[in-house]
C-alpha cells in the first residue's frame, strides 16, 4: 500500500479545469492499483487576491511544505497584480521558500503529435538550475547607467552537487522504463570562469554514477545538436540562463504547451505543474488540453516512487504516461493538437486507457506505446 499527503492549488484560469482532469485519472488509480493520497486543497490565486486580498504566505508554505508534494495548475492573471506592479505566482514564491533549485522540464515527441523536426525519437529531460547561474546578481546593488549594464555569472560547488545529483537520479529513475541512463552537460566552460567550476564538479558527479554514461558539449553546438540529432539526449543538466533556453527549444520540438509537464524539485520539496499558464483565453469552456498536468501528476508519482524508493508509485507512474501516449496515438485529440475534444473527453480517454493492473511485468504496456 502506499500513501502520500498531496497538497494541491488548482490556481486561476484552467489550472482547476486540468487539475480536476488529473486528480480524476489519479482516482481511477486508486481505486485500480492500491495507491492512496490524502489531499488537502488550498485555494491560493490570483482571483482569491483580487477578491479577499489574500495571498500565500511563508507560514502557509511551511503548513504546505509538510505534505510529500505540491500538485499546482496554474496561477495569475495578467490583470491582478501586487502593490509592486508584478502579477501574483505562488509557482514562484515557493521556489524560493523550499529552494528548488532544479526545474525538471520532460519533452518527448508521442506517437500521434506533430513535430517540426524530421527526427521520430524526441525524448530528453532539461534540468534547468533555477537559483544562481547568470541570475545571481538580480538583487544586486547597482547604479542605473546608459552606458554600460552588468549581470553576474555565479556557480558554487554547493548548488552544483546538489543538481548534478538529481540530474544523475533522475537518469537512473529514467532508465526504468527504456532510456540510456545518460546525462549531458551544457555548458561554456571554454570561456567562462563560472563554468570551469560547473565543469569540475560535474566530472567529480559523474565519476561518483558511474553506472550512468555522462557527456559535455559547449552550450552553442550542444544547442545545434538539439535540432539536428535530439536522438543523443537523454537527461540535459544546464546552469539558469543556459537551461532556460534550451528547455523551451526542447518544448518547442514536440509540439508545444498543452503536452509539456514541469517540476521544480529541490532534494526534500517537489511542485508538480504544466509548463502552461492560467490560458484566461479558454478558461471556463472544459477545451483545455489536460495531457501536461495528467503528465505532471505521473512525475510527482515517480518522483516520490524514486525518493522513497516506492516502486509501485513508479510504476503508477509509467502506467499513466503509457495511457496518455496511447491516447495521443489514437485520439480523440485536444484542439491545441489539431482535434476537437473536450478536457472531459481527453480525460476519459486516458483512465480508459490504464492497464487493469501495475506490476512488474507490465511494463509493455509502455513499450507497446512506442517508446
Ligand atoms: P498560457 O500558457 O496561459 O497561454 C498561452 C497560450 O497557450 C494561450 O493561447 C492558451 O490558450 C494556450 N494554452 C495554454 N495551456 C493550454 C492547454 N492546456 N490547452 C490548450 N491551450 C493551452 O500563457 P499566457 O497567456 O502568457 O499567461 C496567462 C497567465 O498565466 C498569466 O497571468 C501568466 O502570468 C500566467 N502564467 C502562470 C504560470 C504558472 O502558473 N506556472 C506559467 C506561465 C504563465
Ligand atoms: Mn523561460
Amino acid at each position: 500500500m502506499t500513501e502520500y499527503d498531496i497538497a494541491v492549488i488548482p490556481g486561476d484560469g484552467i489550472g482547476p479545469e486540468v487539475v480536476e482532469a488529473a486528480q480524476a485519472v489519479l482516482a481511477e488509480c486508486e481505486t485500480r492499483y492500491g495507491l492512496t493520497l490524502n489531499y488537502t486543497t488550498y485555494d491560493f490565486s490570483a482571483d482569491l487576491y483580487r477578491r479577499t486580498g489574500r495571498k500565500i504566505t511563508a507560514a502557509d508554505m511551511d503548513e504546505i511544505g509538510m505534505r510529500d508534494a505540491v500538485l499546482f495548475g496554474a496561477m495569475g492573471l495578467p490583470d491582478v497584480r501586487g502593490p509592486e506592479g508584478l502579477e501574483l505566482g505562488a509557482q514562484v514564491e515557493m521556489r524560493a521558500h523550499y529552494g528548488l533549485f532544479s526545474s525538471l522540464r520532460p519533452v518527448r515527441l508521442f506517437p500521434g503529435v506533430d513535430g517540426p523536426l524530421k527526427a521520430e525519437k524526441v525524448d530528453m529531460l532539461v534540468i534547468r538550475e533555477t537559483s544562481e547561474g547568470m541570475f545571481a546578481g538580480l538583487a544586486d546593488e547597482h547604479e542605473p547607467s546608459d552606458e554600460s549594464a552588468s549581470d553576474r555569472m555565479t556557480i558554487t560547488r554547493a548548488t552544483s552537487e546538489k543538481l548534478f545529483d538529481v540530474a544523475f537520479s533522475q537518469a537512473r529513475a529514467r532508465r526504468k522504463r527504456g532510456t540510456p541512463g545518460h546525462v549531458t552537460l551544457l555548458h561554456k566552460s571554454n570561456a567562462l570562469r563560472s563554468n570551469v567550476l560547473l565543469e569540475k564538479v560535474f566530472d567529480e558527479v559523474a565519476a561518483r554514477n558511474a553506472d550512468i554514461g555522462s557527456a559535455k558539449y559547449y552550450i552553442d553546438a550542444g544547442s545545434m545538436y538539439m535540432v539536428t540529432d535530439p536522438g543523443r539526449y537523454d537527461v540535459i543538466v544546464s546552469e539558469n540562463i543556459f537551461g532556460d533556453i534550451v528547455s523551451e527549444v526542447a518544448a518547442g520540438l514536440v509540439g508545444g504547451l498543452g503536452v509539456a509537464p514541469s517540476a521544480d524539485v529541490s532534494l526534500t520539496h517537489g511542485v508538480f505543474q504544466p509548463s502552461h499558464g492560467s490560458a484566461p483565453d479558454i478558461a471556463g469552456q472544459g477545451i483545455a488540453n489536460p495531457t501536461a498536468m495528467i503528465l505532471s501528476a505521473a512525475m510527482m508519482l515517480e518522483w516520490l516512487g524514486e525518493r522513497r524508493g516506492d516502486d509501485l508509485a513508479t510504476r503508477i507512474a509509467h502506467a499513466i504516461q503509457g495511457a496518455v501516449e496511447s491516447t495521443l496515438a489514437i485520439g480523440p485529440r485536444a484542439r491545441d493538437l489539431g482535434g476537437s475534444a473536450g478536457t472531459r473527453e481527453v480525460t476519459d480517454a486516458v483512465i480508459s486507457a490504464l492497464p487493469p493492473q501495475v506490476d512488474s511485468g507490465r511494463r509493455e504496456h509502455v513499450a507497446a506505446a512506442g517508446r
